[in-house]
């Protein structure tokens, strides 16, 4: 065709660099959703959209990347044979491991790319445990302007508008984290306070100075940032911060932690979750809190499996989520074992007017978290749940060791930094309160030395698993 018969103007220009968020289909100034057709989408329309998407989502990862290619074709799945979601349980699983393997069979970023390395922009990687690999991981322009969509959905959901002023308590390191909610904040067309390098002090002194009205950060951080500012004398709960933005822990959904973060803060936390395997966000509180965070399921779809049996659990009942992307073209994701822990309820649980179905009290937990102790499971997010009850206790850690060389005990390290506290009274509520949520299973709980357990500002890791036996020697048992 030639320009003609296109009708353009003699002179053609380009979409301006930064359409405005009308421009790119966002939300309106008064709206309480980000995209409102998708987030009120009867669940019909949207299971067919889903149906719609994973189809051409199959067909993508067949003809880009020959090692879905083989999986599927083993599977007997092709794009066509796609008809209604219940197919969705003839593709195989993928697993982290499986991940990591083709990782180190194919370093540095397995046979799991869609493009050529080259047409990248971006690289990131998992923040990394010991011991394990992490998961890299490329992008491109295109997948980035998702990954801001997905943050922009979570970050308006929950009231966040272009007046806003959000300061953001992150690294801007290789670990994905707030990258994309960055960007988001950005399209919103809000002023962005990028806190990267900064201490804790100096990032306090920041938001009130700049007079930030959001503030993101990982739950724990929050409370960090909170004991600073009383260091210093800042009132944060008269301050200018009205909402946080909480993501990196599933903490921002424990009711405890979350009422304790608000209380210091003076201003609503509503949480969010991501992982870099899907390089942003698939879940966020709407403003309406309640209690749990919604699924952006026109992007994603969230399956919830029994963790052995991999067989679909129910609405209200806990399971490992499973995970299909639709949205990064660089790395197509098609039911991933996440090992997260859920529990799933209908979208009307809220009253928002979002048909987006929602987990109950947001990521409860890993799978692997689970410790046992005496023939007794113990999450420790149901231990956190528990100490942050008391808001005398400004720090926690959680230690599991061998005792007489045999025996399995757990205890509780726990701050508690004001004097006139009647620590032993605490120290023992703590410690039955927490035996009774664990069948009578005996808890120590110690109080330690001021700012003597470690500080996070990322993913915080309050277990200390020091038991002889790697793992502990009841592990092998099955609860
Ligand atoms: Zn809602």
């Amino acid at each position: 065709m030639d320009r003609a018969q296109l009708s353009l103007p003699p002179t053609y220009y380009p979409e301006p660099i930064e359409p405005t968020i009308l421009q790119r289909g966002g939300a309106m100034p008064d709206s309480p959703f980000w995209n409102k057709r998708h987030e009120t989408m009867p669940r019909d329309e949207l299971e067919a959209l889903q149906v719609h998407k994973l189809r051409h989502l199959v067909e993508w990862a067949n003809e880009r990347v020959p090692y879905h290619a083989k999986r599927l074709s083993d599977a007997g799945v092709t794009a066509d044979s796609i008809q209604s979601l219940d197919d969705l349980r003839r593709l195989p699983f993928m697993t982290r491991e499986e991940w990591m393997r083709s990782q180190v069979e194919h370093p540095p970023f397995g046979p799991i790319l869609a493009a050529p390395e080259n047409d990248a922009i971006r690289y990131h990687m998992t923040s990394g445990t010991t011991g394990r690999t992490p998961i890299r991981v490329l992008d491109s322009m295109k997948d980035w302007e998702w990954i801001a969509e997905m943050w922009c959905y979570g970050f308006w959901g929950f009231g966040v508008r272009p007046s806003d002023t959000v300061f953001f308590a992150f690294s801007y390191g290789t670990f994905v984290g707030f990258w994309g909610a960055h960007y988001a904040c950005e399209k919103i067309g809000c002023l962005v306070l990028p806190g990267g390098n900064m201490t804790t002090e100096a990032r306090v002194k920041q938001i009130v100075d700049m007079k930030a009205t959001v503030v993101c950060s990982t739950p724990t951080y929050a409370l960090r940032m909170a004991q600073e500012a009383h260091k210093l004398g800042i009132d944060l709960a008269n301050g200018p911060v009205k909402r946080l933005i909480l993501s990196g822990e599933p903490a921002g959904s424990i009711p405890a932690t979350k009422k304790l973060i608000e209380d210091q803060w003076g201003a609503v936390a509503g949480d969010t979750a991501g992982m870099t395997e899907l390089g942003t966000i698939m879940v966020f509180e709407c403003s309406e809190q309640p209690g749990g965070t919604h699924i952006i399921e026109p992007h994603f779809i969230e399956e919830v499996v029994d963790p052995v049996s991999a067989e679909p659990v129910g609405y209200g009942e806990q399971g490992e989520r499973v995970v299909t992307s639709f949205g990064r073209g660089f790395i197509p994701v098609l039911r991933y074992r996440t090992r997260d822990l859920v529990v799933k309820v209908p979208a009307d649980r809220c009253s928002c007017g979002r048909t987006l179905d929602i987990y109950e009290g947001g990521i409860v937990g890993r799978v692997d978290d689970m410790k046992l102790v005496r023939g007794t499971n113990v999450y420790p997010r149901a231990v956190e749940a528990i100490v942050r009850e008391f808001t005398e206790v400004d720090e926690f850690q959680i230690h599991l060791y061998t005792a007489e060389g045999i025996r399995d005990e757990i205890e509780v390290l726990v701050e508690i930094p004001d004097a006139d506290a009647d620590a032993n009274s605490i120290l023992e509520k703590i410690g039955s309160e927490l035996s009774e949520a664990h069948e009578g299973l005996r808890f120590g709980v110690r109080k330690v030395d001021n700012d003597s357990l470690p500080r996070f500002e990322l993913k915080a890791k309050r277990l200390n698993d020091e038991r002889e036996v790697v793992g502990g020697a009841g592990e092998r048992k099955k609860a």
